[in-house]
């Protein structure tokens, strides 16, 4: 028989189990794959990334985690949930081609990979995707984990398997750079071996393996160091380090392509620029000192550029009054303005993790202060950035079918493109993580 003691304990074991599930589903919403539950949002103005305009009064279906319905006469099924978002402007869900969500700015001491544990660094990772995904980015590509080596791989599985809030993640693992090059920790003395930020391949046979081996692991992309960093530019030249040949850049693309992974490389400008170009890489990143002739071939090879203005401004008065920091401004704004004329496809890359995770919305205003229309800025940030990711098919648009990334803002970005900076409200997947 039952005693009234073991009741009143199994009661106060339910209540403690039902609290607990009920504070992880107030922090974690639950993944809606296969739900039939129906959320209706109205949508004061919609951008939806693919019309020239802003449309008013439209009303967004979604069940589960897809948009089922988006139209002006769309009915409202008595089931649904209904988010009223009738003051806001409705946009998809941001996306950010260039991120590092493990790393942060504020170590300016020195190199992580000396000063944190890699452990240390995923708890860092878990808070910058979150803050990342409040601030409207529901997708990013994580081009580089600055020496963490796969924890962008363990921070991506954990946010798919449900168990922390992140943004959609393709990570590239470790980035391929040289010996001297960026990313090799230099100013050592030769006997001492310390970890590097990069894995450093000098041969085409180094990089062949290592591709193969990040791929193994988790990579969804290849990062290439295609032209060292800013150490590396001849100060009176402005020609940057150039890291790779033109037959190393094809021998790494051939190999990623062998397992269906694309290949970014970072470059400025100069023979790494061009080699990386001619070599088939998906994407080139910064490329502040693009020439007009290395622009037309990425015209012509359908070649994605991610121009990560804000990580280059000054960001603190010696900067600001340096000419080469200077030089690198004007070049960076003298390119994009070229490249929007050419018809280069500029997608949205900031560098977050350069600088404060959660601020990579400064980016929008850069890229029209530099000639894109607002407009021109939001695509880059959804539809443009979703082809480089191979993703269009299931996010950059709010349309029928696609994944349930909406955000919204007060008043109306077209008009003042700032107004991203401070994201309102944030669904993925038909979850809403911020409200
Ligand atoms: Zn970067």
């Amino acid at each position: 028989m039952l005693n009234r003691r073991y009741l009143a304990s199994m009661a106060s074991l339910v209540l403690t189990l039902s609290l607990v599930l009920i504070l992880i589903g107030t922090a974690l919403p639950q993944d809606r794959t296969g739900s039939s539950e129906i959320t209706a949002i109205r949508a004061g103005k919609l951008i939806d990334g693919i019309g020239d305009s802003a449309a008013d009064n439209v009303i967004i279906l979604i069940t589960g985690d897809r948009i089922t319905d988006v139209g002006t006469d769309v009915r409202i099924p008595s089931n649904a949930t209904v988010i009223d978002l009738s003051g806001y402007t409705v946009l998809p869900g941001l996306i950010d081609t260039h991120s590092h969500i493990l790393l942060t700015p504020e170590n300016p001491a020195g190199s992580p990979v000396l000063y944190k544990s890699i452990p240390y660094r995923t708890v860092e990772g878990v808070l910058a995707v979150k803050l990342n995904l409040e601030a409207g980015f529901t997708t990013l590509r994580d081009i580089d984990s600055e020496g963490a080596n796969f924890a962008d791989v363990g921070i991506r599985d954990a946010i798919n398997d449900g168990l922390i809030p992140g943004p959609r993640l393709q990570v590239a693992t470790m980035a391929l750079s040289i010996t001297g090059g960026h990313m090799n920790v230099t100013g050592l003395a030769p006997h001492i071996d310390v970890p590097q930020l990069a894995t450093i391949a000098d041969t085409p046979y180094e990089q062949i393996k290592e591709i193969r081996r990040q791929i193994k692991y988790g990579a969804d992309w290849i990062k290439l160091y295609a032209t060292g960093t800013l150490r590396h530019i001849n100060r009176e030249t402005f020609e940057p380090l150039n890291q790779v040949t033109l037959e190393e850049v094809k021998m790494i693309v051939a190999e990623a392509k062998r397992w269906n992974i694309p290949v970014s490389a970072h470059a400025y400008g100069g023979q790494g620029a061009t080699n990386a170009i001619l070599g088939g890489v998906r994407s080139l990143e910064h490329g502040f000192a693009l020439t007009d002739e290395q622009l037309q071939m990425m015209v012509d090879n359908g070649t994605y550029w991610s121009p990560t203005i804000t990580v280059y401004l000054p960001s603190n008065p010696q900067e600001e009054n340096d000419p080469f920091t200077r030089r690198i401004v004007e070049s960076h704004k003298d390119t994009f303005g070229r490249a929007l004329k050419m018809g280069v496809k500029i997608a949205f890359g900031t560098d977050v993790g350069g600088f404060e995770h959660g601020k990579g919305a400064q980016e929008f205003k850069l890229m029209v202060d530099y000639g894109m229309t607002p407009m021109q800025a939001i695509k880059s940030a959804t539809m443009t950035a979703a082809e480089l990711m191979r993703l269009e098919k299931s996010i950059g648009s709010i349309e029928t079918g696609k994944y349930a990334d909406i955000i919204a803002v007060r008043g109306n970005p077209l008009d003042d493109i700032t107004i991203l900076e401070n994201v309102a409200f944030v669904m993925k997947g038909g979850m809403v993580y911020k409200k």
